[in-house]
């Protein structure tokens, strides 16, 4: 029997799965899958998933699919497989490149052990190819994500003015920095979506599975239909994407969406089509709607960031995932899954990602991940946490942003210098620090602000290895200036404020 198997995050209607559903004996929609079982999970991320999956299933309604769902332990992928082989022998197995590496392991294993064909179709929810990276990658001494972006801008002509980019420069990255202080403009409020029966039954499909799961269904409001997912782009372009490019990096006690598009979940599943979304964007440029700063600030994001990650994350795994360059054991606090801590941030980003299933990649990077990073937590624990509790986690997309991006445990693949920053940071980009317990205006008083004592900790305990970057000369400068009973108190501070919350 020759059968597609199809996975909940890939649902583009490109898919090569899609476009040749009458080759297959049996259309296998797969909902369980393994690592829903293996570390804890969102409820909503369960239920838009599937959700997604099923309402695809009533799209296509092909009389060949066969439906596996979630239930409350389910035995796994290959022993799934086992028992179809058993029923009846499989001859072939058709799917697209999975989200993440072991699943792609596990299905060369099964395959090559059974003697069935097994065909990885190009995933059609990325722009660019696997090989587009490979070639791109081959013989450079380091990976630059900027050059990466720049190539694929002239390769899809993207934001271009015949070879030159659009707007006069490649990046405007400086501009996308206003702090929230600087917001004059009213935030408009998101649409709501009706939830419709097929999204209410998965919702009590993922409260009879996974009871125990992190946070809750009650203000789920994600798209599970292209044309919601489309609706909710179009949304973003009309009230959010002017004024996108000056806050991206701004961070709001009194909103957590701020300017952001959240759109990742839909790209991530294959609901939308990341050149649609950078077509539709580009149109507001080319139409006078939409400022440079945006346009080419989120063209950055997916065309740059998206498919740089996506590349970084096949080209170093499976060792990647194992990496610890500064060797770090410590375990996760209990505040990253209750949000009960003074540090207002802190309990604001980790409120927000159990509200939403969502928080903005400021607070992603720069509030939980920096944390992570100057506390010395342990990095695979750390990902599994990101792994499971964003909407729009997947693996090849969650593990280069948290071990490259946020923690630097990959000794430099993805950035050229840990993101590490004291509270000053956060207390410029946001209207945080004066509703909290601690003062950011100190470093070793006894209400000193966290984020300040650990970060200079961090330079202190890290600086063997990282001074000899040329890039944290600066930084190491400032801490020369600093004399040894400043450094012994914010190793002392340091050291207690961890030891109390772990
Ligand atoms: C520690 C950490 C973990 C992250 N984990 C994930 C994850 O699991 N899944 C995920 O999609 N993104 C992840 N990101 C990247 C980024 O934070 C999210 O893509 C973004 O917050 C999604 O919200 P949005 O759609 O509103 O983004 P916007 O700010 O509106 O950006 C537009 C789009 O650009 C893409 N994008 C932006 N930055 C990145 C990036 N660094 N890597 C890949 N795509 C990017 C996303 O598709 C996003 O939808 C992570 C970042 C960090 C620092
Ligand atoms: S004072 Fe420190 S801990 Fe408190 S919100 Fe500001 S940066 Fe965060």
């Amino acid at each position: 029997m020759k059968i597609a198997l199809i996975f909940p995050d890939q649902l583009s209607n490109k898919s090569y799965l899609f476009l040749n559903l009458e080759s297959y004996d049996q259309i296998i929609l797969f909902e369980p899958l393994d690592n829903f079982y293996e570390i804890p999970h969102h409820k909503q991320k369960i239920a838009f998933l599937i959700s997604s999956l099923r309402h695809i299933k009533q799209e296509i309604n092909h009389p060949n699919i066969k439906h596996e769902k979630i239930i409350k332990d389910h035995p796994g992928l290959i022993k799934f497989l086992n028992n179809q082989n058993e029923i009846e022998p499989l001859t072939s197995i058709d799917t697209v490149q999975p989200s993440d590496h072991k699943i792609l392991r596990d299905l060369l294993f099964f395959s090559q052990t059974n003697s069935i064909e097994l065909n990885v179709h190009n995933d059609s929810k990325f722009i660019a190819k696997l090989e587009d990276f490979e070639y791109w990658s081959k013989d450079k001494k380091s990976l630059i994500q900027e050059f990466y972006y720049r190539w694929l801008r002239k390769k899809y002509n993207i934001l271009m003015n015949d070879n030159e980019p659009a707007g006069g420069q490649w990046n405007f990255d400086k501009e996308n920095r206003k702090s929230i202080k600087q917001l004059k403009d009213e935030i408009p409020k998101r649409n709501s979506l009706k939830t419709d029966k097929e999204t209410f039954d998965v919702m009590v499909d993922v409260e009879t599975s996974f009871p125990d799961a992190f946070g809750s269904l009650e203000n789920f409001n994600w798209a599970v239909t292209r044309s919601d997912a489309k609706l909710k782009l179009k949304e973003f372009i009309s009230s959010y994407l002017f004024n996108y490019g000056n806050f991206q990096d701004a961070m709001s006690k009194d909103s957590s969406l701020l300017f952001h598009s959240l759109i990742s979940p839909y790209l991530n599943n294959g609901l939308l089509c990341p050149m649609e979304a950078i077509d539709l964007v580009e149109l507001e440029y080319k139409n006078n709607q939409a400022p440079i700063n945006a346009v080419e600030g989120f063209v950055r994001q997916i065309l740059g960031w998206r498919e740089f990650i996506r590349g970084i994350y096949w080209k170093y795994m499976p060792q990647y995932k194992t990496l610890n360059f500064f060797d770090t054991k410590t375990k996760l606090p209990e505040f990253y899954w209750n949000a009960e801590t003074d540090m207002y941030c802190m309990h604001k980003a980790i409120s927000d990602t159990k509200e939403y299933a969502y928080s903005h990649h400021i607070q992603r990077l720069m509030v939980t991940g920096n944390f992570a990073l100057i506390a010395g937590l342990n990095p695979q624990k750390v990902c599994d946490w990101y792994l499971g509790v964003y909407i729009d986690a997947h693996e090849w997309v969650e593990l280069p942003n948290t071990l490259g991006m946020a923690l630097f445990a990959d000794g430099g693949i993805v950035g050229s210098k840990p993101y590490a920053a004291s509270g000053k940071y956060i207390n410029r980009m946001s209207n945080f620090c004066k509703d909290c317990k601690y003062d950011v205006n100190t470093i070793i008083e006894d209400d000193s602000c966290p984020m300040n004592f650990m970060y200079w900790n961090f330079l202190i305990s890290r600086e063997n290895i990282l001074r000899k970057n040329p890039r944290m000369s600066l930084i190491y400068n400032s801490l020369d200036k600093k004399d040894d009973l400043f450094k012994s108190k914010v190793q002392a501070k340091s050291k207690i404020f961890i030891k109390d919350i772990t």
